[in-house]
C-alpha cells in the first residue's frame, strides 16, 4: 500500500537530456522509439549456399553461376532461369531469387556450374525485409530502462542517440551523535556509521545521481537548518536514523514542521518507524536507524518510489516462490520479510532463514541472497510450506 501511495503522489516533472545511445545503459527512455527501417533492411540470406528460383529445382538441373554474394559486398544484378548466385550467410539475397539451397546440398560443382541433390528445401532460408520488424512499429516505450538487450535492438537500427530523463537528484544523509567514520578508533558508546555506506552502495545506478551529504547531529535546530537548506538542491533526500519516538528523534518531527508527513510508521517488520514526507518539493525518505530496517525500508518502499519518479514503467522487484527448508517464527500483526537463503535444489526453489531476525544483525544480511516474504496474518511456518521470495538480484538490478 505505502508503494502504490508513493508511486501515484510521485508526479514530477523530470528534465531530459538527449545522450549517445553507448552510455545510456540503465537511463530512463523519456520517448518512445519506432523502427526507422525495416529489419532486416533488405532480403538475407540464413544459410551459406545458392541462391536461386525455388521453381528451377528439379532433378539433375545445371545451374549456371553467375557471380557471389558476401556480407557486404552484394551481387550487384538479377537472376535468371537456371542460373544462380553463391551466397553467404547475411548477404542480399539478389531480386527475384527465392532460394537458398544449402551448400551441403551440393553434388557437383565447379567454378561455372553447380547440381544439386535430388530434394526439395523445406524452408527457403531468405530472411525476408521486416521479417523481425517493419518500419515505423514502436520499439521502445516511454519508461523502459535501457538493458544491454534493448541497446543492442536500438544499436541495429542505426541510433545513436536516445531521449533519456535526467538523473534523479538525490542527497543521503545519516544521523546519530554516536556515528564515526570507519578509521577513526572508537570512544566509549561510538560504532561506525554502516548506514550510510549501505545505502550509498544500494543507490548506485546510472539513474540515480547521488550526493553523500555526510552526517546529522542529534539537534533539532540542526537538523532543521540542513534539511531545509538541501531540501532546496535535491529532489529526494534520503536518511536514516531519527525517526523513532526518542529524545534525539529529530527527521520525522522536522518533516512535519518545515513541510508535511505523507506517513509515519509501517506495518512492517522490519522498518516500521519508516517516515515520509515532503519539504517543499523534495520527497523526504527518512528510513529507520537499525541497519536492516534501513535496508529493507530503502529496497521495498524508498528505491521503487524513485524508479516511479523517474517514470520506469517497471519499478517493482521480482517475486518467487519456494519452499522453506526449515521452520520460520512469525506471529501475527506484521508483514515480516526475513533475511534467507536461496538455492535449487533437484530443479526446486529451496529457502531457509539466516538466523536470528534481529534488526541490527547486519552480519544476517550479508549471509543472505533474498528477502522471505511472511503475510502479516501469518503465524509460525513450518518446513515444506510455500513462500514468496524476493531474489536479492532481480531487487538489486
Ligand atoms: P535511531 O532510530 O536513530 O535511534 O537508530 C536506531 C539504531 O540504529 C540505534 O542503535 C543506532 O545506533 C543505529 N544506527 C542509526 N544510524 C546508524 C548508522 N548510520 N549506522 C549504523 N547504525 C546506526
Ligand atoms: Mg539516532
Amino acid at each position: 500500500e505505502a508503494q502504490k501511495r508513493l508511486a501515484d503522489a510521485a508526479d514530477l516533472t523530470l528534465a531530459t537530456e538527449a545522450i549517445p545511445l553507448s552510455g545510456a545503459l540503465d537511463r530512463i527512455l523519456a520517448a518512445s522509439i519506432s523502427a526507422p527501417t525495416d529489419m532486416p533492411p533488405f532480403p538475407a540470406s540464413a544459410m551459406d549456399g545458392y541462391a536461386l528460383r525455388r521453381a528451377d529445382l528439379k532433378p539433375n538441373m545445371s545451374f549456371k553461376v553467375i557471380g557471389t554474394s558476401k556480407a557486404g559486398h552484394p551481387y550487384d544484378g538479377d537472376i535468371e532461369s537456371g542460373e544462380a548466385v553463391r551466397i553467404f550467410t547475411g548477404a542480399v539475397v539478389p531480386a527475384s531469387a527465392d532460394q537458398v539451397v544449402l551448400q551441403e546440398e551440393v553434388q557437383s560443382s565447379d567454378e561455372h556450374s553447380v547440381t544439386f541433390m535430388d530434394h526439395l528445401p523445406t524452408e527457403s532460408y531468405v530472411r525476408p525485409v521486416a521479417h523481425d520488424v517493419s518500419k515505423g512499429t514502436q520499439i521502445a516505450s516511454a519508461g523502459d530502462r535501457i538493458t544491454p538487450f534493448l541497446l543492442g535492438a536500438l544499436t541495429s537500427y542505426g541510433i545513436a542517440q536516445v531521449e533519456v530523463y535526467e538523473a534523479l537528484k538525490i542527497g543521503v544523509f545519516s544521523t546519530g551523535d554516536e556515528l564515526v567514520d570507519a578509521g577513526v578508533e572508537l570512544k566509549a558508546g561510538q560504532i561506525y556509521d554502516s548506514n550510510r555506506a549501505t545505502v550509498l552502495a544500494l543507490l548506485k545506478d546510472p539513474s540515480l545521481a547521488v550526493t553523500d551529504l555526510g552526517r546529522l547531529p542529534d539537534q533539532k535546530e540542526v537538523t532543521e537548518q540542513m534539511l531545509a537548506e538541501a531540501s532546496q538542491s535535491f529532489q529526494v533526500l534520503i536518511t536514516s536514523g531519527g525517526v523513532s519516538v526518542g529524545d534525539a528523534d529529530f527527521v520525522t518531527g522536522t518533516i512535519a514542521e518545515l513541510g508535511q508527513l505523507e506517513f509515519w510508521r509501517l506495518n512492517l517488520k522490519p522498518g516500521k518507524p519508516m517516515a515520509v514526507g515532503r519539504i517543499g518539493d523534495c520527497t523526504i525518505f527518512g528510513l529507520p536507524g537499525n541497519p536492516v530496517s534501513t535496508v529493507i525500508t530503502l529496497l521495498m518502499v524508498a528505491k521503487p518510489t524513485l524508479f516511479a519518479m523517474l517514470g520506469a514503467r517497471q519499478n517493482k522487484p521480482l517475486k518467487l516462490t519456494a519452499k522453506l527448508l526449515d521452520g520460520l517464527a512469525h506471529s501475527p500483526g506484521r508483514m515480516e520479510y526475513q533475511r534467507g537463503w536461496l538455492v535449487d535444489q533437484d530443479n526446486e526453489l529451496v529457502v531457509k532463514s539466516t538466523g536470528d531476525q534481529s534488526s541490527n544483525r547486519l552480519s544476517g544480511l550479508a549471509q543472505a541472497n533474498c528477502l522471505i516474504e511472511v503475510p502479516k496474518e501469518s503465524g509460525d511456518l513450518t518446513s515444506g510450506d510455500f513462500v514468496a521470495v524476493i531474489p536479492f538480484r532481480g531487487l538489486l538490478a
